[in-house]
């Protein structure tokens, strides 16, 4: 982080602007919405500052800046349309430990003016490091566009009763879950739909008539699916309740910045196994939810991709309902859906495919999974877990009748800037996934339509990030005559 965000009290404060344009004007506008008591400094003045001079609401110096006019000053902002006269109030202002910003200047700035969301009492300050105004000002208005209408009441609200709250609730644990309850209920939806009375009679029934004694010390648990990787794919929902959580169990395919969704003072536990570690099993992981929704912990079993799809979530449920706690499921996107779409291969295809079907030749036991109801024709499949098994699953496809040369697409690290796409046929997908040295987690999709995917690529994986230089070298799949590894090219 090079510059600290901090949210500055100016009421009543001296602070002063050098320059009198439109530029200028900006800027008072902005201190006087901070209540700062704001000096001009400049020779002319434009009619909107000459009225504000007039009513008085500013000072206004006429002449050139001096480094007098700086004494008891909190805040200055050089905005003349002099470069040198706008450098020389910063040297000053810096030689006198002021706070000083020149317009367009982020070099010269000891503090950066950000794009501001203001629905007061919630501000929203965006800034790019003077990087990327435009892009501050999108995401600002993209902001806006989210935060729901009347945000502002719902704080200020919050504030009206946070003393009340405090008396009422004396554990930090018991308080949170308080307002959890508040801007996920009816108390935050009757203020946002601006039913004041309603929320008054809400809030009046939990906190003074006591009517939901002690209910929300419960634990519950959140069986969550975290989808395949790109961190764009999160649900929501899945968002709300990450950061609602107190513990976090995640699996290992669950990216950092997904995890990042999470209260700083959460509990983040990693049961995930990495090849060759000692695995962590199921039954270890089901009880280990279990003793935390005991304790009265709002948990979050983070998984990759969907629960229900090879995510052994349904274990997870059987085990929380069999020990009789409360849980939710929130369904997430499924590798086979994400990695699909990431390497534009169409799951179902007008004409071409018109079912799909997910399996994994990674069974209990010695088992097979039904090869016969694989191959039928006019379907995609989908393997996950597939990796290890190519050699084997293409071969019985064979064998079961599919043709050599069908289509055949393993997809690495999908949706993620590590994504990589191998295009093959049946007979050669083996070999291709060697001699490319594809890592889990990866999918193998099979059928007419990954034909489309070399058509319907779009998506670069590979990133600038300087650990993944070496894979942007990909001279290695060119020397291979019949690979064909897609790489969208931005
Ligand atoms: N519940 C998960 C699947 C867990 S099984 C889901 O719905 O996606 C793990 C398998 O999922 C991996 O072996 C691999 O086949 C697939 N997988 C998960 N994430 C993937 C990714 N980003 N790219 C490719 N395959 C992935």
């Amino acid at each position: 982080m090079d510059r600290l965000p901090i949210f500055l009290q100016l009421k009543h404060s001296s602070c002063l602007v050098v320059g009198g344009g439109v530029v200028a004007e900006r800027k008072v506008r902005l201190l006087l919405r901070a209540a700062a008591a704001v000096t001009v400094v400049a020779h002319d003045l434009t009619d909107k500052l000459a009225r504000l001079r007039d009513e008085e609401r500013i000072v206004h110096h006429s002449g050139p800046f001096t480094h007098r006019l700086l004494a008891g000053m909190r805040v200055v902002i050089a905005a003349t349309d002099d470069d040198e006269v706008n450098r020389q109030v910063a040297r000053t202002a810096d030689d006198a430990g002021i706070l000083c910003n020149v317009v367009d200047n982020g070099a010269a700035s000891s503090f950066i003016v950000p794009a501001i969301v203001d629905r007061s009492p919630v501000i929203i300050a965006i800034g790019t490091g003077g990087n990327a105004p435009v892009l501050a000002q999108r995401l600002k208005s993209q902001i806006e566009a989210w935060l729901p209408a009347r945000i502002d009441a719902l704080a200020t609200q919050a504030g009206r009763w946070r003393q009340l709250v405090k008396k009422r609730y004396l554990s930090m644990r018991e308080r949170r879950r308080f307002w959890q309850r508040f801007f996920d209920g009816p108390i935050a939806g009757h203020l946002l739909a601006n039913r004041q009375k309603k929320a008054q009679h809400a809030l009046r029934l939990e906190l003074i008539d006591n009517v939901m004694p002690h209910a929300s010390s419960a634990g519950e648990a959140y069986i969550v699916g975290a989808g395949p990787g790109d961190p764009g794919l999160v649900t929501i929902r899945a968002q709300q309740l990450i950061s609602r959580a107190d513990v976090v169990l995640y699996d290992r395919l669950v990216a950092d910045e997904i995890l990042d969704f999470a209260r700083k003072d959460a509990e983040l536990i990693s049961v995930g196994k990495k090849a060759g570690a000692v695995a962590i099993t199921q039954e270890e992981i089901n009880e280990l939810i279990i003793a935390h929704v005991r304790k009265g912990r709002q948990v979050c079993r983070l998984k990759g991709g969907d629960p229900f799809v090879f995510g052994r979530g349904g274990e997870e449920a059987q085990a929380l309902a069999a020990a009789g706690l409360p849980f939710q499921i929130v369904p997430g996107i499924s590798a086979a859906l994400g990695c699909a779409a990431y390497a534009g291969i169409p799951l179902t295809h007008r004409g071409i495919s018109s079912s799909v079907t997910f399996a994994t030749a990674k069974l209990e036991g010695n088992l097979e999974p039904d090869w016969a109801t694989l191959v039928r024709s006019g379907q995609t499949l989908v393997l996950y877990m597939s990796l290890g098994s190519v050699a084997k699953t293409a071969q019985h496809l064979i064998e079961h009748g599919l043709d050599v040369e069908t289509p055949a697409a393993m997809v690495e690290n999908g949706t993620t800037d590590r994504q990589r796409v191998l295009h093959a046929t049946l007979a050669t997908i083996a070999d291709e996934v060697a001699e490319a040295s594809m890592r889990a987690p990866a999918i193998l999709f099979v059928g007419e339509t990954v034909e489309l995917g070399k058509k319907l690529s779009w998506f670069a994986g590979y990133s600038d990030t300087p650990g993944f230089e070496s894979n942007r070298d990909l001279s290695w799949h060119r020397e291979l005559p019949s690979s064909n590894l897609v790489t969208a090219v931005i």
